[in-house]
């Protein structure tokens, strides 16, 4: 086995998160290596600078080598189907950066509903943490939604409601709910060489203009600025510990050529997601943790959360432009906070969307395998493109210790490393919320004066926020990592992504996730280097 040079910290996987802690520790001045088991994206093709631009929507990722693979239990709920990025600057490359604070209430669910669990943090202990992500993002919004918890400005002013969001707030205004501007950690003013946001509608599949603040150009860029080692194709197999069992000592990884390497380290924080931190925790077994480390309780790998989702897409007679604009465009927040009239626990936040894309896209969402050929397509097409526009609804799922991420008995992946199965269930509460999410995204629709609300789809569990697995909490018992993000059983392990999250509370949670590892990086820099 080849070693590198030890560091002090290393960095497991470069999204949302490890970009946060490499970039703060290293300007606290500590040597950092990040292991990034995915391959750097290819900016000089990003489709949307070609005229065939749809027949190369996701030209833009390197193709998944294998070791992507994922396992479905046999009673995972129906739909629910894994989506993230494994490559530098992780999720964050194909995301859509709707950038929203979770409500102090979200954190206490326990104590407030009697189910899920409390956070061991509070709103006011986040909010600095917050307001210095959405700072260094440059997130873009506007103090318009009466449900914001308490805050200051945003960074940048507000991207304008497209054409298709101003006419999905007709109805909501119909209806007395507040549709307000939806923040995004994409700039509305150009910064250095990246240009603010012109509306070209491409974000899922790379921003030309760099007016996305993906992991990658944001706190990477920072961290790679600041002296940190990325080191991409690394992907971390097993986590070494000393003698005694308490301490990492190091991360062995298979390079790109699946050699073997050990990157020793004084500290290790995994940032590999909530799928994927589990899987190296219980890949790490040895005698004295023979059921993974960390896992003394059991609990590693429980309570995988992932939102309730509902969502419409409708025509209007009028061309409402909805491929142009920023995906996440506008919002509802007036059914977040919890209210028992309503029949279930928790709440929901309402997404006005652009997401036609283009004509190819909508005729695979909305005509593929209907028998229409030659003249009638286009003339269904023509119809219908520039006139569809779409509500998404995310909730909150309040998951059961049966929710969970282990590894397959059998099967391998192209790297020869156990896949992860994962499985998930919606139960009662989560059905009851679905169904009411999909009654007031149709009657949105319906007042906004669009057609075929009926198209609700089915969907309703999404598979893009990956939450829970290594709950956060203060009683080692019934949590995985402290408040600090230290896991409880070993000294120097710590855990800074979406997998320390209690709850999944409504919001999308990659500001949160950011917030977090901010908070726990600081942390680590203030203990003696
Ligand atoms: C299509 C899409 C749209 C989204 N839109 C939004 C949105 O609008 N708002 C929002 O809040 N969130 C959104 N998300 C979710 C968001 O991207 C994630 O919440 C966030 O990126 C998670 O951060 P993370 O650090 O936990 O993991 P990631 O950002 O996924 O990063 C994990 C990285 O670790 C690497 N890694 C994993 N295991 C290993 C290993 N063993 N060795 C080495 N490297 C490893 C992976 O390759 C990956 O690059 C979206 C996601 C998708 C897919
Ligand atoms: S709509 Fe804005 S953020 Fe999205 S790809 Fe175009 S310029 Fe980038």
């Amino acid at each position: 086995m080849s070693r590198n040079e030890p560091v002090d910290v290393c960095v497991i996987g470069s999204g949302a998160s490890g970009s946060v802690v490499a970039a703060t520790l290293a300007a606290a001045g500590r040597s950092v290596a990040v292991l990034e088991s995915g391959r750097p994206t290819q900016p000089d093709r990003i489709p949307t600078a070609r005229d065939d631009w749809e027949r190369h929507l996701f030209d833009f990722f390197p193709r998944d080598d294998g070791s992507g693979r994922i396992a479905y239990a046999g009673d995972n709920e129906p739909g629910f189907h894994v989506s993230r990025f494994k490559g530098v600057g992780g999720s964050t490359m194909h995301f859509e950066g709707f950038y929203i604070r979770m409500h102090p209430g979200d954190l206490r669910r326990r104590t407030e509903l009697g189910i899920g669990a409390d956070w061991p943090v509070t709103y006011e202990a986040l909010a600095p943490y917050y307001d210095r992500v959405e700072a260094r993002l440059g997130v873009s919004g506007t103090l318009d939604n009466p449900f914001d918890p308490p805050r200051g400005p945003y960074p940048n002013p507000a991207i304008a409601m497209s054409c298709a969001v101003q006419r999905m707030k007709t109805g909501c205004d119909a209806l007395g709910l507040h549709a307000a501007h939806a923040p995004v950690a994409i700039i509305s003013r150009p910064d250095g060489d990246r240009g603010a946001c012109n509306f070209c509608g491409g974000c899922w599949s790379g921003c030309l203009r760099g007016a996305i603040s993906n992991a990658a150009q944001t706190y990477l860029a920072d961290a790679l600025g600041r002296g940190a080692t990325l080191r991409t194709r690394a992907s971390a197999t097993r986590l070494v510990l000393d003698r005694g069992g308490r301490r990492v000592t190091g991360v062995e990884y298979l390079d790109e050529n699946r050699e073997l390497q050990l990157q020793s380290a004084r500290q290790v924080v995994l940032c590999g997601n909530a799928i994927e931190t589990p899987r190296l925790l219980l890949m790490s077994s040895r005698h004295d943790h023979p059921e993974g480390l960390a896992n003394d309780n059991g609990l590693v790998g429980r309570y995988f959360s992932a939102h309730v989702t509902a969502s419409v897409t409708t025509v209007f007679d009028e061309r409402v432009d909805a491929h142009k604009g920023p995906n996440i465009n506008g919002m509802v927040q007036d059914f977040w906070d919890h209210d028992d009239a309503r029949g279930f626990a928790g709440g929901y936040v309402i997404a006005l969307r652009n997401a036609e894309l283009g004509p190819h896209y909508l005729y695979r969402r909305r005509f593929l395998g209907q028998p229409l050929f030659g003249a009638a397509l286009l003339d269904a097409l023509s119809d219908t493109f520039g006139h569809t526009a779409t509500l998404s609804a995310y909730g909150e799922h309040f998951a059961s210790a049966d929710d969970r991420v282990d590894l397959h008995p059998d099967m391998k992946d192209t790297l020869g490393l156990p896949v992860p199965r994962v499985r998930i269930r919606h139960r009662d509460n989560e059905h009851a919320m679905h169904a009411h999410m999909s009654e007031q995204l149709r009657n949105i629709i319906d007042a906004a004066g669009g057609r075929d609300s009926s198209q609700a789809t089915s969907s309703r569990a999404l598979g893009t926020h990956l939450m829970g697995t290594c709950r956060m909490g203060d009683d080692p018992s019934r949590s995985v990592v402290d408040v600090a993000g230290r896991v409880h059983e070993l000294d120097n392990l710590y855990i800074a992504d979406g997998s320390l999250f209690p709850t999944s509370t409504p919001s999308n949670p990659t500001l949160t996730i950011q917030a977090m590892a901010l908070r726990i990086a600081e942390g680590m820099a203030a203990l003696p280097g």
